[in-house]
């Protein structure tokens, strides 16, 4: 392992490869991605795969955006095949309240030249014969989200990244970060120490242990989500897209043969936990028998669980930390971190070469957005955070003491 590095990323998830890969697209080679485990071993190999561009925010409807163009050029650019599916998103909501968000959703989302389409229940029967749509009030699709495999797309940014000199070092541990005077200086790993002015913590559900071995607390909590994989209902297509039920927050897609199953458990703490368990099974099989009662009749053929890494207002923390000079935040994705990957990779190499994200304005994504109080909440999210607010602000308030 290199002795010293321009830069060292900390997490060798999607979004870790995304931006080393980016990094050294942009002459910036003299990089080494630091992984615990193996590469995709975080959240990232536990993931759904989903790309959505159908947010309520301006910043991540842009986000998803950039993303699936380079979800659509990943292979000319990495030689890897992502397995990216345009099949759509299709959200269906049960509550008037629900219908009101997501048509002013819609209205933003066509304005930044989104193609959605708002669709009745007769069209969602159409689309996914299967469901039951009695309780529908309307539903929102667009043809150009879809599924990608999270495995490929981290490998792929990893292995071009290697090709332009990146050195990925996975099984080693970061353990600390040197910080002298307010300046990064070194991080330390289980495999030796590197000397360095700039750390870009990517470490996912683990950002906020990273950031804390250089002093700073980010308000970024872990949260499990349980994913399942059942045979699936005649009438659910290959090309079916995925479903999103955004009141009880069950959704599925096809996957390979079967069908890909999850929820929210949105009265589940924080925690590290990613075993599955069989309380919560029986109430995501509750929701989704009742909304697709075919799927009485699937045998449930597996399932895992990892983890979100969770901020207050469910968008992500991108950009330096104002008191570290070298300390670069790349997490708290609260599930999206999968889509967001490409576009982020491009403007954190594009905030540490230029010296400013230029593609997509991401100053709102900064931490400071919490002491400032200049937080605007991502409303279409399909798992919500438990966590209080308020102590999370006092948290991030106390990055000023680091
Ligand atoms: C069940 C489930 C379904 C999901 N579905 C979707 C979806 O459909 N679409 C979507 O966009 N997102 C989805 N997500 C979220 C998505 O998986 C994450 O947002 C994304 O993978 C985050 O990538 P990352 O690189 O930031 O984190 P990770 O993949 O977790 O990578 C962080 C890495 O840091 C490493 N690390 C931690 N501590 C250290 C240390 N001290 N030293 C060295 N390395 C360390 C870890 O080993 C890990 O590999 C889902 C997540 C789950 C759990």
């Amino acid at each position: 392992m290199r002795q010293t590095a321009a830069a060292v990323v900390v997490g060798g998830g999607v979004v870790g490869a995304s931006i080393a890969y980016h990094l050294a697209e942009r002459g910036l080679t003299d990089v080494v991605v630091v992984e615990r485990g193996a590469l995709g071993s975080g959240s990232t190999g536990k993931s759904a795969g989903g790309v959505r561009q159908q947010f309520s925010t301006e910043v991540n409807c842009r986000l998803s955006m950039l993303s699936v163009q380079k979800l659509l050029r990943l292979e000319v650019d990495t030689g890897w095949d992502p397995s990216f599916r345009q099949d759509g998103y299709l959200f269906l909501l049960t509550t008037e309240e629900h219908w009101q968000l997501f048509q002013r959703n819609v209205e933003l989302q066509r304005s930044l030249g989104l193609e959605v389409q708002v669709v009745s229940a007769a069209d969602v029967q159409e689309m996914v014969p299967p469901v039951v749509v009695d309780d529908v009030v309307g539903a929102t699709f667009c043809a150009t989200d879809g599924h990608a495999d999270p495995t490929q797309v981290c490998l792929g940014y990893a292995a071009g990244a290697r090709a332009r000199g990146v050195e990925i070092v996975p099984a080693t541990t970061v353990t600390g970060i040197d910080v002298q005077g307010g300046l990064v200086s070194a991080v330390v790993t289980s495999g030796g120490r590197i000397e360095t002015p700039l750390v870009i913590d990517a470490a996912g559900p683990w950002a906020a242990s990273i950031a804390q071995l250089a002093g700073v607390d980010l308000p970024i909590q872990p949260y499990r989500r349980q994913l399942y994989y059942t045979e699936r209902p005649e009438g659910i297509g290959d090309h079916a897209p995925m479903v999103v039920d955004f009141a009880s927050s069950m959704y599925f897609r096809p996957e390979g043969p079967g069908l890909l199953l999850g929820m929210t458990d949105r009265s589940e703490p924080s925690s590290f936990n990613t075993n599955t368990d069989d309380v919560f099974l029986a109430l995501l099989i509750e929701h989704a028998v009742a909304r697709v009662p075919a799927l009485e009749q699937a045998d449930l053929l597996s399932g895992w669980a990892g983890l979100y890494d969770v901020t207050p207002d469910a968008n992500p923390i991108l950009g330096r930390i104002p008191e570290i000079e070298g300390f670069v935040v790349a997490a708290g994705f609260s599930g999206h971190g999968f889509m967001h990957a490409p576009a982020t990779g491009q403007l954190i190499a594009e905030l540490i070469v230029d010296g400013t994200a230029h593609t997509i304005d991401i100053s709102s994504l900064s931490v400071v957005r919490f002491r400032d109080g200049q937080v605007q909440a991502e409303q279409n999210v399909i798992c919500r955070s438990t966590v209080a607010p308020g102590r999370l602000v006092s948290e991030v308030k106390r990055v000023g003491a680091a």
